[in-house]
């Protein structure tokens, strides 16, 4: 099924409403950057998230990502299948990453990352960068061949508590 299309005065409109919310009385809290996120399953808000990377100390402290963490906690389980993030702005890389780590089925946001660059995020620069080969980017990313570097996976792989995510 094609994913549905963005429509204003929908309930998509509605949550994401919520999410900018969330960003804007952040700004107020002062826990983080001015940004908020939703998730939805089956026409309900199952956890809302906000920047906390300030009032954390913690540079992962995403919204998307703190809204990604509560819904996995509230349906115990490490797939959004089905769900919604509505975020305030455009997914930084990580965010992104970890939208789809969790398999949300579908992400909406209201502010473009140039945006976001206008007033200081910028995730255009993480966008070029990625897209470097290791060992031209700013933090030089370097590959050790060891021998037995392969053991934790053949570990893995034979472990009766493997779960495949
Ligand atoms: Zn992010």
């Amino acid at each position: 099924m094609p994913p549905r299309p963005f429509s204003p005065g929908t309930q998509d409109e509605a949550f994401l409403r919520r999410a900018l919310e969330l960003a804007q009385e952040n700004v107020a809290k002062g826990d983080g950057g001015p940004f908020g996120a939703v998730i939805v399953q089956d026409g309900r808000v199952i956890a809302e998230g906000w920047n906390k990377v300030i009032a954390t100390h913690d540079p992962t402290a995403h919204a998307e990502i703190e809204a990604i963490r509560a819904a996995c906690r509230q349906i115990q389980h490490f797939h959004l299948s089905g769900a919604t993030l509505y975020a305030s702005s455009e997914p930084c890389p990580l965010c992104l990453a970890a939208a789809y780590w969790a398999k949300v089925a579908r992400i909406v946001y209201a502010n473009d990352r140039n945006e976001a660059a206008a007033v200081g995020f910028c995730d255009d620069d993480l966008y070029q960068e990625f897209r470097l080969p290791p060992e031209s980017r700013r933090i030089p990313c370097q590959h050790l061949n060891l021998k037995d570097a392969s053991a934790p996976f053949e570990a893995w792989r034979k472990s009766p508590r493997k779960q495949n995510y």
